[in-house]
């Protein structure tokens, strides 16, 4: 789709929730015009990065042991409504189908929140012998949630159109939480390849997944200073084999209740990257998922024969960075002005713009410019290919580096509830905690701001949890002054 009108300019990046919904639009990231609330149409462009977003999450499952499914989007009434904690969670929140056609159906179905129960039906004929265990499957489906809350683009949706969820069944408990710990490295490293930063946490017991013994997540920070949840691995513990019967004969011929794990990521994973890395020109997008990862912009002011020179050496070069590097280059060869196109190409984030000219021609070189920094420099066209190659993966780096330092330096130490309500403006507060439900509820009332939770490499995910006086202590509780261990609150999405 070629464009002449001049794109409108976007807010600068300091008012995030502009920013981003004009980002959106300008960059073909997703269309907000369909005329159901909460449902969004992903155009070309933003299809081809969530697709580049999810072939990563799916190549570390696989290499996992992971295997993919495709599950049904409707589930039968009476699987539905088996468990009694999952349907509390959800029931507020389904899409039924009645009829088929005028004629009204025996039995309702609901459109997937969430799997467990379509899955686990089938679970329970497949599974029969440890030597079935760990069973690990995944599928990436949509899932549909009548969300009450204000929706928001790939963020609160009622349509979520990418939700990649894992269903394992392992052996015990234990079996099981160490799949849960093993999911949450999986989605760190998937985030590291997005260069976005991650704090995991276990939630406090009320904010766990329904149906869960507990809920360990993983969050980013959002540049307006609330947290996004990108990440949940829950530990299912015997609930719901109990429930649907999935048992399986141990090494001493006896039938036991399987443990299980789910797990999920939807396109979240794609707001955070888009809005974590870009800038007031637009969108900055690490080199892997780029779906355009070179622009070569033809200089062309010279003389008819010059200029075709100029072209044969784009060409040339596109040619060998995709077909000798695997790159994937284009030219823009369009007769708008440079300046024009590399306003576009910026607005997408692609992270290397070449530029050739005559001049440039002349001295045998070619003009590289880096996204993130902006950063141009000369090179010797012959050592393009090998120069875009280390600059994509310092790219990735760099950003990874800068998106940390500033996660760093927006979580603070609090002793009070109101410097956690003053800190919480601009990040992560951590604050002391006795881990009584009661004084984490009011923590919560008081400042109007979510305990995210205990965060990781405390020993979050061993049967107890932490406990006050383990070697965490961190001061008094806000609320009954006795010792309480550092928790995580934040503002969130
Ligand atoms: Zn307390």
């Amino acid at each position: 789709m070629k464009k002449n009108v001049q794109q409108p300019q976007l807010p600068p990046k300091a008012e995030f929730s502009e920013w981003y919904h004009e980002l959106l639009a300008a960059a073909g990231i997703l269309d907000v015009r369909y005329p159901v609330k909460g449902l969004y149409v992903w155009p070309p462009f933003g299809f081809g990065l969530r697709n580049k977003i999810y072939s990563i999450i799916r190549e570390l499952l696989n290499r996992d042991g992971h295997e993919e499914v495709l599950f049904p989007l409707l589930i039968p009434e009476n699987e539905f409504m088996k468990e009694a904690e999952h349907i509390k969670g959800f029931e507020d929140e389904v899409y039924w189908v009645t009829h088929g056609g005028t004629t009204p159906l025996e039995m309702k179905l609901a459109l997937r929140p969430t799997s467990e129960t379509a899955i686990y039906p089938m679970y329970k004929l497949w599974v029969r012998s440890h030597a079935d265990l760990p069973m690990k499957l995944y599928q990436v489906v949509n899932t549909f949630r009548y969300e009450t809350k204000h929706t928001r683009p790939l963020i609160r949706l009622r349509e979520i159109t990418s939700f990649k969820e894992a269903h394992t069944v392992n052996t015990d408990w234990n079996d099981a939480a160490k799949q849960v710990d093993r999911a949450i490295e999986i989605y760190q490293e998937f985030y590291r390849r997005l260069a976005v930063p991650t704090i995991v946490s276990k939630r406090p017991d009320w904010d766990k997944f329904p149906g869960a013994d507990y809920t360990l997540a993983v969050d980013c920070l959002m540049p307006d200073g609330r947290v996004l949840q990108i990440g949940t691995a829950h530990h299912l513990a015997d609930n719901f084999a109990k429930t649907f019967e999935i048992t399986y004969e141990d090494i001493n011929g006896e039938q036991v209740y399987a443990h299980q794990t789910c797990y999920g990521i939807s396109e979240r994973s794609v707001a955070a990257t888009i809005s974590i890395h870009g800038d007031d020109r637009g969108l900055v997008l690490p080199p892997e998922v780029a779906p355009v990862q070179v622009v070569i912009i033809p200089v062309l002011f010279g003389e008819p024969d010059v200029n075709e020179k100029v072209l044969d050496s784009c060409m040339s070069l596109r040619d060998t960075l995709v077909n000798a590097h695997g790159i994937r280059s284009r030219i823009d060869d369009s007769d708008e002005r440079p300046g024009a196109k590399y306003y576009r190409w910026e607005l997408q984030g692609v992270p290397i713009r070449i530029e050739i000219g005559p001049r440039d021609l002349a001295q045998n070189s070619a003009m590289l410019v880096r996204r993130d920094t902006s950063e141009k420099r000369a090179i010797p066209i012959g050592e393009v290919a090998s120069e875009v190659a280390d600059c994509m993966d310092a790219m990735l780096a760099d950003m990874y580096r800068a998106a940390s330092q500033e996660l760093n330096s927006r979580i603070f130490d609090c002793e009070t509830l109101d410097e956690v309500k003053e800190k919480s403006v601009h990040g992560v507060a951590r604050v002391p905690w006795c881990l009584d439900r009661n004084c984490g509820l009011e923590m919560e009332d008081i400042t109007g701001i979510h305990i995210l939770g205990i965060p990781a490499g405390s020993q979050q995910s061993t049967s107890a949890g932490p406990r006050p006086g383990q070697g965490q202590e961190h001061g008094r509780c806000p609320i009954c002054g006795r010792e309480g261990i550092a928790v995580l609150m934040a503002r969130t999405y």
